[in-house]
């Protein structure tokens, strides 16, 4: 067995250990640190999401959009830094309704996010008072003003967005969110974190000592040899595997796994243009069927779930050069808690219920029934807290921090999250959103109460 000291061992090279450690190193200066991965560099979960950003989060409070703000200015930084690596855009994401009733609930979530600074609520309602609504450029992020247009005048949405269904009565469109490419962006702290000094060790760490209630050390198990490392200091972004880490040596928290999958093909008949932003459908949607197939699918106790309504959630995104897209679609209609699996296993009959979902969205969609095209499925976990907040702090074994807990916004987060963490780390001053993301907040037995109304912001 070898043996070494570290100042700092971060386990898990996701992009929030990645963050992590570039925080620590590069941008607070500290010497020491050391990244242990048991697999590849972002091959877990990092190299699978959708990529997307966005500072449009529900409350309680204006945590979530602060923390996403900050982020989001991080990621704009690194853009300039890198001489454009990120391919970073500012589409927006645009919600879509085609129920009338959605309209007052899309408008009181447009001044609900401008109130906890994500940017003014513009309305056109084709009354003529209203500012012209501005496109987004397919690139770069420098022209939209953040912000979100609530449009239901029908002219200008079918101007606009003509590809959406006919029946669509309101677009919000969210506008200082979009996507960037995390391959680049974990990359990039990667490579700038080795230059500084950061040492990224392969294997798995499968044990914690901890000695008077203090992080001592962690072993490391590698092919054929193990590796002890000495540390007072230990920051846990194992992904999926957090809870299971965290048990080890003794702290539980509250956090579980989801299945979230998506499925993307090649967009031969343009049913979306290359240059759209994210769509969101904000409705439950009923599968297109023929008379003569739902008969036969109800009729059938194992597929009689087809034509029930399923719930809204629909969201994706073009990717790739526009005319020579893929389309990306994500549903996860069904988020009941898993055990993490490798593999991911999921239904086969994903991609077709998907693109018939998402042809609500899209109708010309449809074209695709008759002859299905050749999809790609894949997915991964998200690794929730209640609320929907991430992990980023002390634990109660002194010199033991969580950066995780990153949902369905890891990428978005990382580097205000890796930010955060160094500063815990470094005992440097806390931005006043720490509180709202400290793994101490679950102590309070009231903490989850002003939760109990509200959507949790995934998508
Ligand atoms: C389908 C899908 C779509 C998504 N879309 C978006 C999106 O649009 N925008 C966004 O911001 N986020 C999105 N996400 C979420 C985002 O991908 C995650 O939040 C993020 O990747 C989590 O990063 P992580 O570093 O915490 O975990 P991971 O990427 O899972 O990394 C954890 C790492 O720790 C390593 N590890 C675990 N245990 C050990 C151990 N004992 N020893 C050593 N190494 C260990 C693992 O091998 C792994 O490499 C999406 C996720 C999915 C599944």
């Amino acid at each position: 067995m070898s043996h070494f000291v570290a100042e700092v061992v971060v386990i898990g090279a996701g992009i929030a250990g990645i963050s992590a450690a570039f925080h620590l190193a590069v941008r607070e200066g500290l010497d020491g640190v050391v990244l242990v991965e048991a697999g590849d560099p972002l091959a877990l979960t990092s190299d699978k999401s959708t990529e997307c950003y966005r500072n449009w989060w529900p409350g309680p409070g204006d945590a979530m959009v602060a923390f996403m703000n900050r982020s989001i200015d991080l990621l704009e930084r690194i853009e300039r830094e890198s001489g454009g690596r990120l391919h970073l855009n500012r589409r927006g994401y645009l919600f879509a309704t085609a129920e009338p009733s959605r309209i007052a609930a899309f408008r009181d979530l447009g001044h609900e996010a401008q109130s906890f600074g994500a940017g003014a609520l513009r309305v056109h309602d084709g009354s003529g008072s209203s500012p012209g609504y501005l496109r987004s450029p397919a690139r770069g992020f420098e022209e939209v003003a953040a912000g979100a247009d609530l449009i239901t005048d029908p002219a200008l949405i079918r101007a606009e967005f003509p590809y959406l269904d006919p029946e669509v009565v309101a677009v919000l469109h969210a506008r200082r969110c979009g996507w960037l490419s995390a391959q680049q962006l974990g990359m990039w702290m990667l490579e700038r974190a080795r230059d500084r000094g950061v040492r990224l060790i392969r294997g798995r760490v499968t044990d914690v000592e901890t000695r008077g209630g203090r992080v001592r050390a962690v072993s490391v198990a590698r092919p054929g040899d193990r590796v002890r490392i000495e540390t007072g200091k230990l920051v846990l972004s194992p992904g999926p595997y957090l809870a299971e880490l965290a048990r080890g040596f003794g702290v539980d928290l509250p956090v579980a796994c989801e299945r979230h999958m998506k499925v993307a093909f090649r967009d031969t008949e343009r049913a979306v243009p290359g240059d759209a932003p994210l769509l969101i459908w904000a409705d439950p949607v009923e599968l297109p069927w023929s008379d003569e197939e739902r008969a036969v699918l109800a009729d059938d106790e194992e597929t009689r779930a087809l034509v029930e309504p399923f719930p809204a959630g629909i969201h994706g995104r073009p990717e790739g050069t526009p005319g020579e897209h893929w389309l990306m679609m994500l549903w996860t209609w069904d988020t009941e808690t898993v055990e993490p699996v490798f593999p991911v296993p999921f239904d086969e009959r994903l991609p077709e219920i998907a693109l018939r979902g998402w042809s609500r969205m899209l109708p010309s969609l449809k074209r695709y029934f008759a002859r299905l095209p050749r999809m790609t499925v894949d997915g991964g976990y998200y690794v929730r807290t209640p609320g929907n907040r991430p992990l980023i702090g002390p634990l109660p074994v002194a010199g033991a921090y969580v950066n995780a807990a990153y949902s369905g916004f890891g990428i978005m987060g990382a580097c205000a999250g890796g930010e955060l963490l160094a500063a815990h780390v470094c005992e440097t001053p806390l931005p006043a959103y720490a509180a709202a993301f400290h793994p101490a907040r679950f102590d309070d037995p009231g903490y989850l109460d002003a939760f109990a109304s509200g959507a949790d912001g995934q998508l």
